[in-house]
């Protein structure tokens, strides 16, 4: 299943997407839903429970999506592939690296990324985002699959000047816009599918990132264990499990889109701040 956020005539609403292929809802299959393309179904109150569909449909096309979940926070991880921190000159650390970033700081699929003026060099990293379903505290590895509603793809856009400047991140990875968020949450993956996806990152449809979650140092089981050994995790927070190789500059006019097998692709524009 997958489950959208969205506004529709000034409101807000959650629903599941029915017949969509995968990442590219206008090539799903003619006759699957109509001519008006894939459809949501309207849900009664929010995912983090039952939930009863309303009936109520509205063509994918009509709506505008929202960041899937409004996070009390995120949780991100740096670091977690190998080849990611020996581009950046440095190991897998042992004990996975620990960072926030704010819930002011996530966007939804197709909003644009400003670039702060106080940064020249802002990268692109294209990451599996766990969406937590349930308010959760030190759940061990083998529950970790228990408290996961889904999975969706994110963009931890970083300051890398300003990260290596600053002991730490909260400017460099914590700036308004760093965190798109999206399409959907996807709910039908396993743990054990999830920890295998392949991962890429395009800029105006050049490819720039690709690998698999599978090279992720710390798993997605551990890194639950990790953070809720600290922390109480509430539903619709989000844990950003780290990047694969080829993170690299984005620029005012660039288009952004980070793809995972399974999930679809989340496209953002990037703008300079005003
Ligand atoms: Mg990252």
């Amino acid at each position: 299943m997958r489950i959208v956020r969205f506004s529709i005539d000034g409101n807000v609403a959650f629903g599941v997407i029915e017949s969509v292929t995968e990442g590219r809802p206008d090539t799903a299959p003619p006759g699957a839903e109509g001519r008006e393309g894939p459809l949501v179904d309207i849900i009664k109150g929010h995912p983090f429970a039952e939930f009863e569909r309303t009936g109520r449909k509205v063509p994918l096309r009509d709506v505008r999506l929202l960041p899937p979940v409004l996070p009390s926070k995120v949780v991100a991880i740096g670091r977690n592939y190998a080849d990611h921190a020996a581009e950046l000159g440095s190991d897998v650390p042992e004990v996975p690296v620990t960072f926030f970033k704010p819930s002011t700081s996530v966007i939804g699929p197709d909003d644009p990324i400003a670039l702060p003026g106080f940064s020249a060099e802002v990268h692109h990293e294209a990451e599996l985002a766990v969406v937590i379903g349930r308010l959760c505290r030190e759940v061990p590895r083998e529950r970790a699959a228990d408290v996961i509603l889904g999975y969706t793809c994110a963009n931890d856009v970083t300051a890398r000047d300003v990260q290596r400047r600053e002991d730490q991140w909260a400017r460099a990875k914590g700036f308004d816009t760093s965190c798109p968020l999206g399409p959907w949450v996807e709910t039908d993956l396993t743990l054990a599918a999830a920890g295998d996806l392949a991962i890429m990152c395009t800029v105006n449809g050049e490819q720039r990132q690709l690998g698999r979650t599978s090279q992720m140092a710390h798993p997605i089981a551990d890194l639950i264990a990790h953070i809720t050994e600290a922390m109480t995790l509430l539903p619709g927070d989000v844990i950003l499990t780290g990047t694969p190789a080829g993170v690299g500059p984005l620029h005012s006019g660039d288009e952004v889109a980070v793809s995972i097998e399974g999930i679809g692709t989340l496209t953002n524009k990037v703008i300079k701040r005003d």
